[in-house]
């Protein structure tokens, strides 16, 4: 074969173009310093900011920090290899997470590799932990309820599919109870869930799956679980995981509802991060991009119109108050993202009212509009009724002759405190709900005896149950409470109530 010599040159031309693409392509930098969990890498001049990073020997990192010479590249996986001088390679992707249905009924860490000792996981993809948040065009309002099976809230701040609702209090308030007996609720109702625990001791953990596991919830979880004793990053990632393997089933029209237990942990995660890349500490020494920490990862719960999927996520993060402080930095934050929040107060869950829900200063902004219309028609009076109840309490305390309407009142309070008790992992349908706030809100139990109250309560569920469960499928097929079902119910009310007095 004869070349001709334009030829050669050509050839050599051609490789040496091909040469340099290649050398584009593996862009690979060094540690120069490795410590605390961050290592500081140079070389990868157009890495981007959430790139995974490969660590020769196998190690992954997340890019975070980008500066002038280096790029502070925090460690996701600490296998002990890096040192000064090992070599870094960019991917040209953020960091992902697995995806998909074989994900339900397992727990993970927060790059979604098992940690449940089942085996490995068959997902179907993966996807990045990070993304834009969808956009108001894509959105529709929210009008379809998230049962919480709690009474409590259902009646008063009703939660619906789509929205954030913050369950905020002190530490042993009852918020994780709270966030586990919603999921437990979804039995049958055809929402996927997603647990996302951040900083908490593997031990509660631990409880809390098998919890869902014994009420059979875990068949349609995930357990994402960063633990206190997990380096911050991985910590950091945590809910954005979580929240990346419920966008997933909410692009296939899925209803998705997601626990995020707890962000005020999730921002120390950050402030610990962040203070070892040195960006300068603000109030509270957190950094200054710590809203934009929760608003983007919370502005990822939507309820998407039919034409693009019609799925939705609903998400309830949980903020620890210190000492009932909701005007600290972080509370205040997480607040302002939110569609509302069920506030839980330490003295209420002490003297015996639990969920220790104060209906006072909780508020749902949305979720009136996707309540059902048997429960709103009966929820009104309640909460008009409570509130003059907590009223006429203070007031009651220095009078000693109250005239009969009062006392009428008073009693009927303490009737209402005692059928919003309600005992954790025991979730009641809405349509139970309805009959006991309709008997209570119109004085069927005035000649009840407080102490008595519970086992009027637990009677009437039975009752119902047996003789009327056409009634009780009407309201929860129709949500609606008709004149004759109204009739219906105050005789059965009547007739059960005579029984149990007697
Ligand atoms: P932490 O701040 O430690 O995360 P928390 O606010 O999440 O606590 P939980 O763990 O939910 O609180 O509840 C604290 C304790 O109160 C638990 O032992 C739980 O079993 C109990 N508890 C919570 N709710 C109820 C309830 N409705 N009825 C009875 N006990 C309850
Ligand atoms: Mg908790």
């Amino acid at each position: 074969m004869n070349l001709q010599p334009e030829e050669i040159s050509q050839i050599i031309k051609k490789q040496i173009r091909d040469y340099e693409t290649k050398v584009d392509e593996a862009e690979i930098g060094r540690v120069i310093t490795v410590g605390d969990g961050i290592a500081r890498v140079h070389g990868l001049t157009r890495c981007m900011a959430g790139e995974r990073i490969l660590f020769d020997g196998g190690d992954v990192g997340m890019a975070q920090s980008l500066e002038e010479n280096t790029v502070a590249v925090v460690m996701l996986t600490n296998g002990g290899a890096v040192r000064e001088g090992t070599v870094a390679r960019r991917t040209g992707e953020v960091v992902s997470v697995p995806v998909g249905a074989a994900m339900l009924g397992r727990v993970v860490d927060a790059l979604g590799r098992p940690i449940d000792e089942k085996g490995p996981i068959d997902y179907e993809g993966t996807r990045p932990v990070e993304r834009i948040a969808p956009g108001i065009i894509t959105r529709k309002s929210v009008s379809v309820p998230l049962q919480t099976g709690i009474k409590a809230i259902d009646s008063m701040i009703p939660i619906g599919r789509g929205q954030r609702e913050l369950i905020i209090g002190d530490r042993q308030t009852g918020k994780t109870t709270i966030a586990i007996d919603t999921i437990i609720n979804q039995k049958g109702q055809g929402v996927l869930c997603v647990y996302v625990a951040i900083g908490q001791k593997n031990a509660t953990v631990a409880e809390v799956t098998e919890t869902l596991r014994r009420a059979g919830a875990m068949d349609y979880t995930i357990v994402v679980t960063a633990g206190a004793s997990d380096p911050a990053p991985l910590q950091y990632i945590a809910p954005y995981a979580g929240c990346a393997m419920a966008e997933h089933f909410m692009e296939q029209g899925k209803d998705v509802l997601i626990v995020y237990d707890d962000l005020s942990k999730h921002a120390v995660a950050y402030r610990a991060l962040s203070l070892l890349i040195r960006r300068p500490p603000g109030r509270e020494a957190y950094p200054g991009d710590v809203f934009y920490l929760h608003s983007r990862l919370l502005e990822r719960a939507a309820r998407l119109a039919p034409e693009y999927g019609g799925g939705s996520i609903t998400a309830l993060p949980v903020i620890e108050t210190q000492a009932g402080d909701v005007s600290a930095y972080i509370p205040t934050n997480v607040i302002s993202i939110t569609d509302g929040q069920i506030f839980l107060e330490t003295e209420l869950f002490h003297s015996g009212i639990r969920p220790a829900v104060n209906p006072g200063i909780s508020v749902s902004r949305v979720g009136g509009s996707a309540q059902i219309k048997a429960m709103k028609k009966v929820s009104g009076s309640l909460k008009l009724l409570y509130s003059q109840y907590r009223e006429l309490q203070s007031f009651a305390q220095f009078g000693s002759d109250l005239d009969a309407d009062t006392k009428r009142r008073l009693a009927q309070g303490e009737r209402i405190v005692q059928i919003l008790k309600q005992k954790k992992s025991s979730p009641i349908p809405v349509e139970k709900q309805v009959a006991i706030i309709y008997a209570t809100v119109h004085d069927y139990l005035q000649n009840v005896p407080t102490e008595e109250v519970a086992a009027y309560e637990a009677g009437l569920y039975a009752y119902l149950d047996e003789r009327y469960p056409d009634w009780l499928r009407s309201i929860r097929d129709t949500g609606v409470m008709t004149e004759e079902a109204e009739q219906t119910l105050c005789t059965a009310l009547d007739a059960y109530t005579e029984r149990f007095l007697n």
